[in-house]
């Protein structure tokens, strides 16, 4: 499980997360929804370690990865996640293989090793042949899915996506989310995903927490979120009020 206790954090004086409380569990396709500025990827963020919480503590099954009360952090290259945030993108000058090699390269794995980890992460998502391709010469989707090889290639125990899929267009957005469904419950990874798109989400997740203004105001399952709105503003928000 990812434990997320008492989690807040501050931005000079402005609180953006107020004491988050949340188990992730494993193998499970979880995701926090809200709108823009509510503190999806400041959540994420935290997890990952490139943020630092301003209170609060995050374990990964019996792994304390940050806790302010014991000063334990550690970073986020020690953390094993997998991260495809949208932010982060493919190095444009690096062929597909050479993207996929750095994060082994970081983690001293051994050449032969490499080739073999590169070529089961790009068999994942369905890219074998694009090994030495550049970005340029690759479409939009396949980007995304060679930034999600390169999250996987390491085998990661969870893997935090941040809005994976905003950069396609309508058409593209819901293949990928079909494809990235299936993956997961292919891989049975435990993943925390983040999005403002309401159907996304409903589509996708085992379960939802649902953000507003830095509180967590529901998590539950799709059908209890769509159903049975703990609030008139999640109500609003999944679109019973439209
Ligand atoms: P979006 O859907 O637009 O990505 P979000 O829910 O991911 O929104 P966050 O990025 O977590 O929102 O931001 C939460 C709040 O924290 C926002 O008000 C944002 O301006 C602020 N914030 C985020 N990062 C920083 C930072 N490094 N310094 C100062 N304020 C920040
Ligand atoms: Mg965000």
């Amino acid at each position: 499980d990812v434990t997320i206790s008492h989690l807040s954090k501050k931005f000079a004086a402005t609180t953006v997360l107020h004491g988050i409380d949340l188990t992730i569990r494993d193998g499970e396709f979880f995701t926090l929804l809200g709108p823009s500025g509510c503190g999806k990827s400041t959540t994420l963020s935290c997890v990952a370690g490139l943020e630092r919480p301003t209170t609060g503590s995050i374990a990964v099954g019996d792994r304390t990865m940050v806790d302010t009360a014991s000063r334990t952090f550690v970073p986020p290259e020690g953390r094993n996640l997998g991260m495809v945030f949208q932010s982060y993108a493919l190095w444009p000058h690096m062929t597909v293989a050479q993207n996929l090699a750095l994060p082994l390269r970081i983690r001293k794995v051994d050449r032969r090793r490499q080739t073999a980890l590169i070529g089961e992460a790009l068999e994942k998502v369905g890219l074998a042949d694009m090994r030495d391709r550049y970005p340029h010469q690759l479409s939009g989707g396949q980007q995304q899915r060679v930034a999600l090889a390169r999250a996987l290639v390491y085998s990661p125990t969870v893997l935090l996506l941040d809005e994976p899929l905003s950069n396609l267009d309508a058409q593209l957005r819901e293949q990928a989310r079909a494809w990235l469904k299936r993956l997961q419950e292919d891989l049975g990874i435990t993943t925390v995903y983040v999005t403002h798109d309401q159907e996304e989400a409903l589509a996708l997740s085992d379960r939802i927490a649902v953000m507003s203004e830095g509180h967590l105001v529901q998590v539950g399952s799709p059908t209890e979120i769509y159903q049975e709105p703990a609030t008139a503003g999640v109500a609003a928000f999944v679109g019973r009020c439209n």
